[in-house]
C-alpha cells in the first residue's frame, strides 16, 4: 500500500544528511526536491563556515547540534571526500566597553562545550591577522571553527545516500499532504505518493509544509543575506574567519577566505516577503562593504567577481525544530534550520534518523557503504600521475574552464556519477567550472556542448539551473 517507508521533502543539507543517516538502515526512502538538483536552496548560498558553537543560546538544540556537527565534520569530510579546513575564527571587539559582550560569547562557548576558546589582546590579534583594523581592542579566538565547500558537502551526502539505496525525485514539488491510515499521502506536481513517515526539510518553506498537517502553526521568515565574492588574488587577505561582535540580527558581516581560496564578504540580514527573493541590492552591498571595512582594513573590493544572496529560514523562536509535529504522528519536522544549519547538518541527520528508525522499528543494514570519492581534480596529482591519467583518458587534458582549470574529464565525471549534473549550475557546483574570475563567460558554451552530447539533449533544452532558465532561445532549432 505504501510507496515508501519515509519521504524526505527537500534536498538541501538537512534533507541530504537525514537521507544519508537513514540509508544506514533497511528502509525504503525517497528525497523529493522541487528543483532540478540537490543543493538549490539555502545550502548553496551561505558563508560556508563550520561554526565553533559559542553563538547559540546555552541549552538550546541549536547549540547542541552545532557543537556536535562541528566535531563530526572533519571525519565526515574524509569519509565523503569534500573540502574542509579548520582555519579558526576571530570575533573582533573594537571598543573596551564591548568587552562584556565578548566575554559573554566566551562563557557561552564554554558552557556549550566549545574547546580551546581564548580571548586575545590587540597585539596577539594583529600578530595573527595583520590586516585587522588598528582599532581592534581584543578578539575571541576559536581554533575549532572551519570552512567547508557547501556544494560538495550537500552533494556528497546525497550521492552517498543514493548509493546506499535512497531514491531522489527532482522537479517534484509537494503541493499538499493528507493524513491516511498509518501514514500520509503526498500530492505533488508529478503524482501522488503514500508514505509511512515524512521528514520536512523544506528550508524556508518548512512552515508551509508543517502547517499542511499540524494545528500548531509555525512561521518562518526569509531573511536575506547579501555577499560579495572576491577573486582568488584577494584570498590571502585574512587567513581566519573574521566576525564582528553579534548584534540583534545575528552574527553581522564577516570576512573569510573560502575553502577554494577566494575571499567572501557578507552577509547582510534583511527580512523579505518572497521566499524566492534572492536578488541582491545596491544598498545591501554598500552596507556590507561599509561594515566589513570596520574590522578588516584595506579590503580589496575592486577584486569583486560576483555578488549573490541566500535566505535564512528564520523561525520566530530562533531555534531548530526537530521532532514529531504536534498532532501529526510520523511527520518529523526539520524546520527553522538557519545558521548554524550547515555546521549542524551531520548531527541533524543523526537526530532525524534516530527518531525515524525508532518510529518505524528499522534495523541497521550490514552492507552500508560509508565512503565516497568526489570528482577527481587532476591538479591534486603528481605530474607523472597526471600524465598517465591524460594518456588513459585524454579528456583530462582538455581544459574547459580556464579560470578554475577544470578539464572535460571532470565535467564528464560530474555528469555520469550518481545524481549527476544536468545543468550548467549542476556542473559548476560539482567541478567549479564557471566559478572563476570570468564567471562562466568563456566556458558556458563549451560546458553546454558537453552536457548536450552526454545527456542526449538539444542545446535548446540545456538550462542554467532547471525550469525555464534556458540559455539558447529562438525558433531556428536546425542551426544547432
Ligand atoms: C546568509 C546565510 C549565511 C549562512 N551561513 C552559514 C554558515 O556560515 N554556517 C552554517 O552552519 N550555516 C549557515 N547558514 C545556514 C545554512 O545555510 C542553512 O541552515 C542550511 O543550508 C539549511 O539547509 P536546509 O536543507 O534546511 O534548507 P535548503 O538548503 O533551503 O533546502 C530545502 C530544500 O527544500 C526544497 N523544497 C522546498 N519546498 C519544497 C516542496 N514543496 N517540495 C519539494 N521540495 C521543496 C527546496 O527547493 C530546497 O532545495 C547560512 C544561511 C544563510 C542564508
Amino acid at each position: 500500500m505504501f510507496d515508501y517507508d519515509v519521504m524526505i521533502i527537500g534536498g538541501g543539507v538537512a534533507g541530504a544528511a537525514s537521507a544519508r543517516e537513514l540509508s544506514r538502515y533497511k528502509v525504503k526512502a525517497c528525497v523529493i526536491e522541487k528543483e532540478e538538483d540537490v543543493c538549490c536552496g539555502t545550502s548553496k548560498a551561505n558563508s560556508a563556515i563550520v561554526h565553533a558553537g559559542y553563538d547559540a543560546a546555552e541549552g538550546s538544540l541549536m547549540a547542541k547540534l552545532n557543537v556536535r556537527g562541528n566535531q563530526m565534520m572533519e571525519e565526515l569530510s574524509r569519509e565523503l571526500d569534500f573540502p574542509f579546513k579548520k582555519n579558526g575564527s576571530l570575533v573582533i571587539c573594537l571598543h573596551e566597553e564591548d568587552m562584556p559582550s565578548l566575554q559573554t560569547l566566551y562563557d557561552r562557548g564554554v558552557v556549550n562545550g566549545v574547546k580551546e576558546l581564548r580571548i586575545l589582546n590587540k597585539e596577539e590579534v594583529l600578530e595573527m591577522e595583520p590586516n585587522i583594523s588598528d582599532n581592534v581592542y581584543a578578539a575571541l579566538y576559536a581554533p575549532t571553527a572551519g570552512i567547508v565547500c557547501p556544494f560538495s558537502l550537500n552533494i556528497a551526502l546525497a550521492e552517498n545516500a543514493n548509493v546506499n539505496g535512497v531514491e531522489f525525485k527532482f522537479d517534484t514539488e509537494v503541493e499538499d499532504i493528507k493524513r491516511i491510515d498509518g501514514g500520509y499521502k503526498l500530492m505533488t506536481n508529478r503524482g501522488v505518493y503514500q508514505t509511512k513517515c515524512i521528514v520536512n526539510a523544506a528550508g524556508v518553506y518548512a512552515d508551509k509544509i508543517h502547517n499542511m498537517v499540524s494545528e500548531k502553526r509555525i512561521h518562518i521568515t526569509a531573511r536575506r543575506g547579501d555577499y560579495c565574492l572576491l577573486d582568488k588574488s584577494a584570498g590571502g587577505h585574512v587567513s581566519k574567519t573574521i566576525f564582528a561582535l553579534p548584534g540583534k540580527y545575528g552574527k553581522g558581516v564577516l570576512v573569510t577566505p573560502t575553502i577554494h581560496g577566494n575571499l567572501l564578504v557578507g552577509p547582510t540580514a534583511i527580512d523579505v516577503e518572497d521566499k524566492e527573493g534572492t536578488n541582491t541590492t545596491r544598498e545591501g552591498l554598500d552596507l556590507l562593504i561599509e561594515k566589513a571595512g570596520m574590522n578588516v582594513r584595506n579590503l580589496p573590493m575592486r577584486q569583486v567577481i560576483t555578488s549573490f544572496s541566500g535566505l535564512r529560514a528564520h523561525e520566530d523562536d530562533h531555534e531548530f525544530i526537530i521532532g514529531e509535529a504536534e498532532g501529526a504522528e510520523g511527520f518529523i519536522d526539520c524546520a527553522g534550520i538557519e545558521s548554524p544549519g550547515l555546521t549542524s547538518c551531520p548531527a541533524i541527520g543523526e537526530m532525524v534518523a534516530d527518531i525515524v528508525s525508532k518510529k518505524l522499528g528499522l534495523q541497521k543494514k550490514e552492507d552500508f557503504i560509508a565512503t565516497r570519492k568526489g570528482v577527481l581534480d587532476p591538479s591534486t596529482l603528481t605530474k607523472e600521475a597526471r600524465a598517465v591519467l591524460m594518456k588513459e583518458k585524454p579528456a583530462y587534458g582538455n581544459i574547459i574552464c580556464r579560470c578554475e582549470m577544470v578539464t572535460e574529464g571532470e565535467i564528464l565525471d560530474a555528469i555520469h556519477r550518481p545524481l549527476g549534473a544536468r545543468s550548467l549550475d549542476g556542473v559548476k557546483r560539482r567541478t567549479r567550472a564557471g566559478m572563476g574570475r570570468c564567471q562562466a563567460g568563456f566556458c558556458s558554451p563549451r560546458t553546454m556542448e558537453i552536457l548536450a552530447r552526454e545527456c542526449n539533449m538539444s542545446m535548446f533544452d540545456i538550462t542554467k539551473s532547471g525550469g525555464n532558465s534556458k540559455i539558447v532561445v529562438g525558433t531556428n532549432k536546425d542551426t544547432l
